[in-house]
């Protein structure tokens, strides 16, 4: 079947919840995706911040090949080794005591919400249960998720969800203490806000809310799952602060293409948990767990931290650039490979015209360009972007 085909045949069987570009890929390697007719791509999305090794990254292929070789499923009935050799690099490189592991980024927030309010009702009984979350934040599309997304639009239709939860503006202290009262059992942001448009969290609203936590014994929760892994240039955002989370969510990168997602926390937090409150039928299955391994293992080994801080200055110089040369560009936002750029011109298009010459970007908010390349990317690849960019703002 050629393009046209799958378009017309995706749209008659999927469920009509996307807008889908009229683009089949069907193969990827390093941080080109190719079409079905062959056209290649440069890659500044990475499947919405997944692929953060590139695609068809030779140890990483290994290793998932390996595994599927050996076990890919048996439940948590039982242990298995990569899930164990995985939580135990994940809590030696952050801190945390313990992790879940989740099937997607919208399971892992579920799990950290069921887990603060266990915490919460164990100590002060089942009247203490409001969780605060940010505006316009996003934190996925279950039930739970879509209860603490500040965005009436994700809201609204599928109303009731959970209660309980009320709505702070996000770097704003002062309106997160105004909510904070006996009942109040969580707070839950994201350290850089990704879906809704970029926004880094300022030191001292991260600070704050810590203090605020501490004082009234509220569970601090940081959804990592589009910031973390690597993307600010360290392995999760809230490490830029110096200030330790109670609960963590990851997903995302955290596979590099498998789908898993994991809750982190502190043993105080953690301990709330015991068997039968919790589980997954596939959650850290050996498959997902060895992707696991192999991501954080090709992190330490070819230095992607280091790597990601160092291209990042010249990324963030190559964009500053752009705004200054363009009207259309309000302003640049961001932290490492995670970066936005406020268009005056309709996003949409921009990105249409960028896919047209080649290059994938995506956007955040309405009126956000968003850049989340592979962490691999390169000066030469930044070059190629910014030159395709350059192109098409021109015409607008
Ligand atoms: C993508 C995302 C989620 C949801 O993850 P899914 O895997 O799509 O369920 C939650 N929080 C943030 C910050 C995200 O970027």
């Amino acid at each position: 079947m050629n393009t046209k085909e799958y378009m017309d045949l995706g749209e008659q069987e999927l469920l009509h919840a996307y807008n889908r570009f009229p683009i089949v890929f069907e193969k990827g390697e390093g941080v080109s995706l190719y079409d079905l007719n062959g056209k290649q791509y440069l890659d500044f999305a990475s499947g919405i911040g997944v692929m953060g090794l590139g695609y068809h990254h030779p140890a990483y292929s290994e290793a998932l090949k390996a595994q599927i070789d050996k076990l890919t499923h048996t439940s948590n009935l039982f242990y298995n080794m990569p899930s164990v050799d995985a939580a135990k690099k994940l809590c030696d490189k952050t801190g945390f005591d313990r992790v879940f592991f989740t099937n997607s980024g919208a399971e892992a927030i579920e799990g950290a919400l069921k887990l603060a309010r266990k915490y919460s009702y164990l100590k002060y009984g089942k009247e203490r249960y409001e969780i605060i979350a940010m505006n316009h934040s996003f934190h996925g599309r279950t039930m739970g998720a879509v209860a603490v997304t500040g965005n009436a639009h994700y809201r609204e239709p599928f109303e009731p969800l959970i209660g309980g939860v009320r709505f702070a503006e996000f770097n704003d202290l002062d309106s997160v203490k105004a909510l904070v009262n006996e009942k109040t059992c969580a707070i839950l942001f994201e350290p850089v806000q990704g879906e809704g448009g970029i926004y880094p969290a300022e030191a001292a609203f991260m600070e704050g809310v810590r203090k605020l936590c501490d004082e009234n014994d509220i569970v601090m929760i940081c959804d990592e799952i589009q910031c973390g892994m690597g993307r600010t240039g360290k392995l999760f955002a809230y490490m830029h602060y110096g200030v330790q989370p109670d609960i963590i969510t990851a997903a995302k990168a955290l596979g590099c293409g498998v789908p898993v997602g994991a809750f982190l926390s502190n043993e105080k937090v953690g301990s709330a948990m015991v068997p039968g409150d919790h589980g997954t039928t596939y959650g850290g299955n050996p498959f997902v767990g060895a992707a696991v391994n192999a991501v954080l293992d090709i992190f330490d080994k070819e230095q992607i931290l280091e790597h990601v801080n160092e291209t990042a200055v010249y990324l963030e110089t190559k964009l500053e650039e752009l705004t200054a040369q363009f009207s259309c560009i309000a302003a640049r936002r961001g932290k490492g490979f995670m970066q936005g750029l406020v268009l005056t011109v309709p996003v949409r298009q921009v990105i249409g015209a960028c896919l047209e010459r080649g290059l994938i970007v995506i956007s955040a908010g309405t009126d956000v360009l968003r850049l989340l390349p592979p962490l691999v990317i390169t000066r030469q690849d930044i070059d190629a972007m910014t030159a395709v960019l350059r192109e098409v703002l021109k015409t607008f």
